[in-house]
């Protein structure tokens, strides 16, 4: 006869399960076990792969949080389920949902606010001249744009560019999160104080915001100015080279000869 699970057990399955749900991961069953152990989760608690999420390689309990091994198909998902989102106001004027792009196994990912036009015309994050300053940026660091992942905490374009509102990034970010779990970079840049704010949970000027790093989810994270703003103030572009600078001693980057002028 299989034991009722000890409450601590039955709290870290529970847990567990509904960290893979968040993931997009629906489906589950349990690997047989040798007969010694009753054919059910031990008793003294969860082992790993006790419990496996089908069609996906995915251990359980072996590590802090779960390692998404096949992380295209759980983008996938992600990307499935925001569907053809209406769940804040932001899906009335857009074209496309900006979801993502770039290196699913990146150890440095770029989240901006918002798309721009040119975005909600594509498809794709930072695309317009804000995109091609990120690809200098990028290019400056030694990597090029295809070595990193790039999204935004809004998948819809504000009307007019404006800034997104607190309710529409609440909306939207538990999906960012989501891809961020996914990817798992070393390193997350926050391109100006949307970005920042939103992931942080802070309400600081750009100023005490940048030049240091944070834990995030696994990962360090720094902030430095969005590329639409460094268009508008290139003097700052010197600032944003040295956030940068801190990222690439973090990975051991090497800069692109020419950098900074290279921006
Ligand atoms: S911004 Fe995000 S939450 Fe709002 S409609 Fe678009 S995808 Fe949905």
């Amino acid at each position: 006869m299989r034991k009722a699970l000890n409450p601590e057990t039955k709290k870290q399955v529970v847990a567990r399960v509904n960290y893979y749900r968040e993931m997009g991961i629906h489906d589950f069953y349990r690997q047989p076990l040798p007969e010694s152990t009753g054919g059910g989760l031990s008793e003294q608690g969860p082992q790993a792969d006790d419990v496996v999420a089908s069609g996906r390689s995915v251990t359980l309990f072996d590590s802090p949080l779960p390692v998404i091994e096949d992380r295209p198909a759980a983008l996938k998902a992600i990307r499935a389920d925001i569907g053809d989102c209406t769940r804040c106001r932001l899906h009335k004027g857009r074209k496309n949902i900006v979801f993502g792009v770039g290196n699913v196994n990146a150890d440095l990912m770029f989240v901006g606010e918002g798309p721009g036009a040119d975005e909600d015309e594509q498809g794709e994050p930072f695309v317009g001249r804000a995109g091609q300053l990120l690809n200098n940026m990028i290019a400056a660091m030694g990597l090029k744009r295809g070595d990193v992942y790039i999204a935004n905490v809004v998948k819809c374009r504000p009307p007019q560019n404006r800034t997104p509102e607190k309710d529409e990034c609440d909306t939207c970010s538990p999906f960012l999160m989501r891809q961020i779990e996914v990817i798992r970079p070393k390193v997350i840049v926050a391109l100006g104080a949307v970005a920042a704010k939103n992931l942080l949970a802070m309400n600081d000027s750009m100023a005490s915001l940048r030049g240091r790093w944070y834990d995030f989810k696994g990962a360090r994270l720094a902030v430095t100015y969005h590329p639409a703003y460094l268009l508008r103030d290139p003097r700052q572009k010197k600032e944003a080279w040295k956030d940068l600078q801190m990222v690439m001693k973090y990975l051991g980057l090497k800069a692109k000869a020419g950098a900074p002028s290279g921006q």
